[in-house]
């Protein structure tokens, strides 16, 4: 029997053979002309991802959390005013993170399963000004996803800097940064992206340079000020060595093969197939008699499906079920409901034949907990929902 089931949590992700072979190959300096051509490919490939063509890419070694970073400890200054937008417990980490930097935090917070509704923001931005504003476009900890069009709107009419953030969402949901009129875009390398956990990725549009070129304070974080970087990703662009930190030379090389990967396949058809694995697995749940974290599929990621737990069934003796019938799935992460309910990652290299074996562990466990439904109904709803 095959000895390796399907990781199927909402990141890390399976990923493809051909982006694992170029992080298991001999590693290279990060000055050679062949690694030098990878990043200067992988920076302009970010470009056409995030639908960003004026967009300015960093690739930094670290975790999602990194690319939070480098948006708070750049756009930030002390005593700068910050709105965030809040759809779980990543959206209550950017409370925390631009506090450090000194922001006047305001958090909006939208009840646990919901989104904030868009005349709410607006009428606090109204009332204030504030320099930047944040939000979750998938925040993990719920699958509720955030449309970030009429927040990109918002910002400019406001004139607030807009960062969205993408860890759960970029390169799976439909993303137009630029047309979106978003000002940074960040995520991390092991979620759509494809690419094992270690890169802290970022995309900032000109008017998020240019509020960082006129700051009047330092950046009050060392590793993660831009103006270290900023030559770094010039440089390779440019084809031209460069150093600040050592480059991850393999995981650099695996992005520049996923980039490609993800280009090959086109991002319309890359956003229509998200949305119906999206779409599958949230009816399989539904056929299966669950109920599901975000209030309403208008607000369901198409990256991840948050079902709740049956009644009398704990997530402990679920999971492992789940998993000796072939699939990883993750428990609960927000506080309040932690125990009650488990996630369901879909996103990247995930193709239909893999949701479909999921569902199916799922159904397995769900029976060996002695839940009671009809067996291959949570299937059936997948499959004809993959049909359409
Ligand atoms: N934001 C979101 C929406 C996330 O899902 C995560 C990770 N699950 C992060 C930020 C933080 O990323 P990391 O764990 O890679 O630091």
């Amino acid at each position: 029997m095959k000895g390796r089931e399907l990781l199927m949590i909402p990141g890390p992700i399976e990923f493809e053979p051909a982006v694992l072979e170029a992080l298991g190959a001999p590693t290279t300096s990060h000055v050679a002309p062949e690694f030098i051509e990878a990043f200067g490919q992988a920076l302009e490939r970010m470009r056409e991802v995030w639908l960003c063509p004026s967009g300015q890419p960093f690739v930094v070694a670290g975790s999602g959390t990194l690319s939070m970073d480098l948006a708070g400890a750049n756009l930030i200054e002390p005593g700068d005013k910050a709105l965030v937008l809040s759809t779980g417990v990543f959206g209550d980490r950017f409370e925390d993170l631009l506090s450090r930097y000194g922001a006047q935090v305001t958090v909006l917070r939208a009840p646990l399963g919901e989104t904030i509704p868009v005349e709410q923001v607006e009428a606090v931005l109204r009332n204030d000004s504030f320099k930047l504003m944040t939000f979750t476009h998938v925040d993990t900890s719920t699958g509720v996803r955030v449309e970030p069009r009429p927040l990109g709107a918002l910002g400019r009419t406001y004139d607030v800097l807009t960062v969205l953030d993408g860890v759960c969402s970029v390169a799976g949901e439909e993303l137009r940064q630029e047309e979106w009129e978003i000002d940074v875009a960040l995520t991390a390398s092991q979620k759509a992206i494809g690419v094992p956990p270690g890169l802290a990725l970022l995309m900032a549009s000109p008017r998020a340079m240019e509020a960082w070129r006129s700051r009047k304070t330092p950046v009050g974080n060392y590793y993660a000020d831009w103006s270290k970087w900023l030559p770094i990703m010039e440089a390779y662009e440019a084809r031209k060595p460069g150093y600040f930190g050592t480059p991850a030379v393999n995981l650099v090389c695996a992005l520049n093969v996923s980039l490609g990967q993800i280009l090959n396949e086109g991002m319309e058809p890359r956003f229509a197939r998200h949305r119906r694995l999206g779409r599958a697995c949230q009816a399989a749940i539904r056929a299966l008699r669950l109920s599901q974290v975000p209030a309403s599929p208008n607000c369901a990621a198409s990256t991840l499906t948050a079902p709740y737990l049956p009644e009398g069934v704990a997530g402990g003796d679920l999971l492992p079920k789940i998993r000796a019938a072939g699939a990883i799935l993750a428990g609960g992460l927000h506080p309040q409901i932690k125990a009650r309910y488990f996630r369901i990652g879909h996103m990247g290299a995930t193709k239909p034949g893999d949701l479909l074996a999921t569902i199916g562990a799922l159904e397995t466990g769900l029976l060996g907990c002695g839940y009671k439904f009809e067996p291959g109904v949570g299937l059936a709803a997948a499959q004809a929902a993959l049909q359409t």
